[in-house]
């Protein structure tokens, strides 16, 4: 319980001074709903794809050699929901591990060229030709760690990718600002309407469950991108409007920036 706060008051008792030390339950019961939503949500998500697999591998187990194309598209079924539990445990763990206090940032020259680059290949190779992805890149390299900053970037370009429609256009572009370096995500997909934009990086917030589990999401996406930047002290932006597009900006400090 190292957030719980401790409440001194002191208290005048028969002109004697009484120390009463309190733990500041509210605060230490909010975190714990906190913690209990999140387990709730977890295994709720893990549920659907676990008695899938499980359903499907008894009835697997039960086949004949003539069922053998049942059996095959059982077993792509599957598959399909083992990797999707596959994702969602390894986001709930990179999530526990960025929440870790004990766990610093690390502090190295991140090549944000190489690194855009990689990304923006990635998201042409998910795209699959279905979309015009084009970098604009100008800005300078910046210190923190390359792990967590490829995996915030890496989340809002695929995002773009997933929620823009086929024929779209998605721009990543990185530019020295006064305020510090800045990225920007920027697609012509569905949009987000004002009531969610606040809410989004909550754990397993989705604007439209279904859509998001037909393009593979885990719901945690934007809660990593959320704590990679606070560890980075940088400023997540979303502007957008549905039926135009979406832009996720990030405001990185002067401070990250390479001393030469
Ligand atoms: P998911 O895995 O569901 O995509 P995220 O945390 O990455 O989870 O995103 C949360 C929600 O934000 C998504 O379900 C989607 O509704 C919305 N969203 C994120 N990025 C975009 C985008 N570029 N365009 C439209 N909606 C988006």
């Amino acid at each position: 319980f190292r957030e719980r706060k401790l409440i001194v008051h002191i208290i005048p008792f028969e002109n004697r001074r009484q120390i009463l030390v309190t733990h500041d339950v509210t605060e230490s019961e909010r975190i714990d709903m906190m913690r209990r939503d999140f387990i709730a949500n977890a295994s709720h998500e893990l549920r659907t794809p676990l008695t899938v697999i499980n359903g499907f591998l008894e009835i697997a187990s039960m086949q004949t050699d003539e069922n053998v194309s049942i059996m095959s598209s059982h077993l792509k079924l599957m598959v399909e929901q083992g990797q999707r539990m596959q994702r969602l445990v390894e986001d709930m763990l990179t999530l526990s591990r960025l929440e870790s206090a004990e766990f610093q940032v690390r502090s190295e020259t991140i090549d944000m060229q190489m690194m855009l680059k990689h990304i923006v290949q990635e998201a042409q190779a998910l795209s699959a030709g279905k979309h015009q992805i084009a970098l604009d890149f100008s800005g300078p390299n910046i210190q923190g760690s390359s792990d967590e900053i490829r995996s915030a970037i890496s989340n809002l370009v695929t995002n773009a990718v997933r929620y823009t429609p086929e024929g779209g256009s998605i721009t990543v572009a990185w530019h020295a600002g006064e305020k510090g370096p800045k990225l920007s995500v920027q697609d012509t997909g569905i949009g987000i309407s004002s009531e969610h934009i606040s809410r989004l990086t909550e754990r397993f917030y989705r604007v439209d469950k279904s859509r998001s589990r037909e393009t593979q999401g885990t719901g945690l996406g934007l809660a990593i991108v959320k704590h990679v930047l606070l560890r980075h002290n940088a400023q997540l932006v979303i502007e957008s409007t549905p039926g135009v597009g979406s832009k996720f900006c990030v405001q990185f400090p002067v401070s990250r920036l390479i001393e030469s």
